[in-house]
This record gives C-alpha cells, sequence and structure tokens, in this order.
C-alpha cells in the first residue's frame, strides 16, 4: 500500500516528490568537506566516468574556493550540477570511497558538488575564455547530455556548433526521464541555460532530423555532424493486449510524468513490467503519484534484476511490492487494461524456463512495460555508410567516428543505454576525437 496521496496542486507533487539529494548549507559543506582526507590517486577519482578531480574540489570547498571548486568540476563534466543530482553515486564515486572499507559513511561527492556547482550556475561564473574561431562548423544532432556536452568542448577549441534538437527543450533524458526526485526539471534547464551562455552554440529547437535530405543537407552545410540521438520509444513484449488503453512504455510515461505533473495518467493499481532501473524509477513514480498498489513484475529472482540494489531499495521504501519469477503472457482487458496474466518461471541447467499450468493473474488498470527501448535503427539506416553492430549500436573508431563518414556518436546510441554522467564523458570525447580526425 503506498502511503502517498495523488497530488492535487504543483506543491503537493513537490512534496511527493521531495528531492533525494536535497541542497548542504555552508555549514554542511564545511563539515562534509572536512572529513574528506583528500587521498592520494583517490578511488573515488576512477570510478568516476569523467574523472573529476574530487580532493581538489572538496579541498576547494573547504577552503573556501567555492568558484575554484566549480571550475574544476566542470574542466572534467559540463554536467556537474546535473550528474551530482542523477549519478548513481552510490556505485560510483561514494562507492569507491575509502571510508565504505571502515564501514563509515563515505563522503556526500554528489551533494557537495552540488554546493559548489550550483553557486557558479547562480552567478554564472565564467568558466572559460573561447578563443577565435578556427572556421569549422559541427552539427549536433540532440541536445542531451553527450550532445550538449561535445558542443561544449568543440566551442572551446574553436569551432561553430549548432545543435539539432527534436524536442522543444535541451538536456535529453535529464529533462524528459530522470525521475523527479532526482532532479527537478527547473534545474536541469538551469544549467542547459549556463551552459549555453558560458559556451555560446546555438540550438535549434523542435528540429528534428528525419529524411535522408535533411541529412545530406547537414553532410553538405557542415565539417563533421554528431550524433547524440539516445534511444528511441519502450520495446514491446509481444504479448496479446499490449494496444490496450493504459498500458504504457516506461519511457513515454515517465516524460508525461516529467512534463505535465497532476495531470499525468496513474491508475489505481499499477504493474510495471521489468527489473532495471527504468522499471524501478517508473515503481516508485507510480507510488509517489499515489497509485494505491503498485507490482513490479519480473520474470527472473530479485537478485536477477539489472537494477542497483540502492534503487530497488528506494521503490521498497515507498511501498512497491516484487513479485518475481513471472513472466508476462497476456495483458487482459476490452478497451482498457484489467490485469496481467503471467506464468512462473524457473530455470534448468542455468536457462530461464516457464513453468506449464502455473498461470496466476494480478489485477490493475495500468501496465507501464519497462522492458527496455528501441535503437534508432530506422534512422541510422538514412545514412549511408553509417556502422551498428547486431544490438542496433553505431560503431564507432578511436575518433569516434562511424564508417568512412563525416558521422562521430557517443551517449546511449554507442553505449545501448547507460547513466548521464556516461554520456557526458562520451561526448566531451567524441569532441577531442572529431578536433583530432580534421585537423589530421
Ligand atoms: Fe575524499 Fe573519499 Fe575520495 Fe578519499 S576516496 S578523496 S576520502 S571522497
Amino acid at each position: 500500500m503506498s502511503e502517498f496521496k495523488k497530488p492535487s496542486s504543483e506543491q503537493e507533487f513537490e512534496q511527493n516528490f521531495q528531492q533525494l539529494k536535497p541542497l548542504m548549507n555552508e555549514t554542511e559543506a564545511y563539515y562534509e568537506s572536512s572529513r574528506c582526507l583528500f587521498c592520494y590517486d583517490a578511488p573515488c577519482v576512477k570510478a568516476c566516468p569523467t574523472e573529476i578531480d574530487i580532493p581538489l574540489f572538496i579541498r576547494q570547498i573547504n577552503s573556501g574556493d567555492i568558484d575554484g571548486s566549480a571550475s574544476t568540476i566542470y574542466a572534467s563534466n559540463y554536467f556537474g550540477n546535473t550528474c551530482g543530482k542523477v549519478c548513481p553515486t552510490e556505485v560510483l564515486c561514494e562507492g569507491a570511497c575509502v571510508f565504505t572499507e571502515q564501514n563509515v559513511k563515505p563522503i556526500e561527492i554528489g551533494r557537495l558538488q552540488n554546493h559548489a556547482t550550483k553557486q557558479a550556475i547562480e552567478k554564472n561564473k565564467k568558466l572559460v575564455n573561447l578563443g577565435d574561431s578556427n572556421g569549422r562548423k559541427v552539427a549536433i544532432i540532440g541536445a542531451g547530455p553527450s550532445g550538449i556536452s561535445c558542443a561544449c568542448e568543440l566551442r572551446t577549441l574553436g569551432y561553430e556548433v549548432d545543435v539539432f534538437e527534436a524536442k522543444e527543450k535541451p538536456s535529453g533524458l535529464s529533462v524528459h526521464g530522470v525521475a523527479p526526485y532526482k532532479i527537478t526539471n527547473e534545474e536541469a534547464l538551469i544549467e542547459m541555460d549556463y551552459l549555453q551562455s558560458q559556451f555560446g552554440y546555438t540550438v535549434k529547437y523542435n528540429s528534428s532530423v528525419q529524411s535522408k535530405e535533411d541529412i545530406q543537407k547537414l553532410e553538405a552545410n557542415y565539417d563533421a555532424v554528431f550524433l547524440g540521438i539516445g534511444l528511441g520509444d519502450t520495446s514491446t513484449v509481444g504479448i496479446p493486449g499490449e494496444e490496450l488503453e493504459n498500458c504504457l512504455g516506461a519511457t513515454e510515461w515517465i516524460e508525461e510524468l516529467k512534463m505535465d505533473h497532476l495531470d499525468a495518467n496513474i491508475g489505481r493499481k499499477v504493474v510495471v513490467l521489468g527489473g532495471g532501473n527504468t522499471a524501478m524509477d517508473a515503481a516508485s513514480e507510480s507510488a509517489r503519484m499515489g497509485a494505491e498498489s503498485v507490482t513490479l513484475a519480473y520474470r527472473r529472482s530479485a537478485d536477477q534484476m539489472g537494477a542497483y540494489a540502492f534503487e530497488w531499495d528506494l521503490a521498497k521504501g515507498v511501498g512497491v511490492q516484487g513479485e518475481f519469477n513471472a513472466t508476462p503472457i497476456e495483458i487482459l482487458g476490452n478497451d482498457k487494461v484489467e490485469g496481467v496474466r503471467f506464468k512462473r518461471t524457473g530455470s534448468q541447467n542455468g536457462k530461464l524456463i516457464e513453468v506449464e499450468g502455473s498461470e496466476f493473474e494480478i489485477p490493475c488498470d495500468m501496465v507501464i512495460k519497462a522492458t527496455g527501448q528501441r535503437k534508432q535503427t530506422d534512422f541510422l539506416t538514412l545514412i549511408d555508410g553509417i556502422q551498428t553492430d547486431v544490438k542496433g549500436r553505431i560503431e564507432i573508431d578511436v575518433y569516434g567516428r562511424s564508417g568512412d563518414t563525416k558521422f562521430f556518436a557517443g551517449g546511449d546510441a554507442v553505449n545501448g543505454g547507460a547513466e548521464v554522467v556516461n554520456a557526458a564523458a562520451e561526448g566531451k570525447m567524441a569532441a577531442v576525437g572529431i578536433h583530432e580526425y580534421l585537423i589530421s
């Protein structure tokens, strides 16, 4: 049973989706930064995909140099504020902090990161002196973490950069897909405004690149094109009833929640299908939207779920129930969802098997499928010479370039779906690759 009432005002929505990592005040930041041992060869740095110099930025906070601290963070990660809030720090930097070996609470690196970056954003602190233009232009498709990180880095290298974004807002999943209790849209967008004002790239919103002609125009007008296109819609499960009203894809539903808040569709009894981090988000969010019951159904056992353990703990903490070794075989209902029929699963010689005669049903009025997202393979077939692997991920060389083309790529479309911090790191790396390739 969920402890949350359906929010009926924006204030109640904010209460239900209270920030997991609230901002620190000066005293908290001073105290927390004082605990850091400023380790040599610090394991927290090695665990960060963007290799932020964590001991240095924490020391700068401790000595009162907040601007310097923010500069240290942004020098490695253009999504410094967003990542402080949305990174799974429990398994990255904080999970690697030396204190964990002594059963002592690790340093709250994410919150300290926000302490510095938030102030830099509010003061519009100058991050870089952009040099003269080198006369070359790069187009970026997608204003998500990989695309924007690539844009920022290219601007420091003297390129003119135009970002083409299909939606009306930037930031990709940070705005459209990350749970509202991790970051608010307002906060994600403020960082995007800050980066654009600091680095001076252009973003063309509502500008979807979708035809061969669009692509040929980009090829003709730019020296290189970066694909930060992310992933597509939720994949179908391939069972009867998926077309019923209130059977939704997790990505689409979470986007609706992020954009419409109170007006987002929510059932009284919700079943979430899947065992990854998106399933955990969808389940927690359903509970916080006031669903009376939320059941997360996964076809294998709880310890085989792909989600981080802390995400499952978070979901259980808001009343989500687990139904394991249960594979969906039909979504039930006439026009609208009325339930899900499952079959029990087991393991035989290490393989997942369905147990005959073990069918059972869970009544519900909403199903959220968190069973993976499609790759953008249809779009990619429009680009001559682009290379993809058997899973539909873009294949790239050491420059981040795909095949014998002008196209470079990074983020989810290359890694198959990872964290914001991975996309930020890959976008920045691709910018360096584009530069090396164009000057070689
Ligand atoms: Fe500080 Fe922990 Fe990193 Fe050491 S491992 S530098 S104590 S945050």
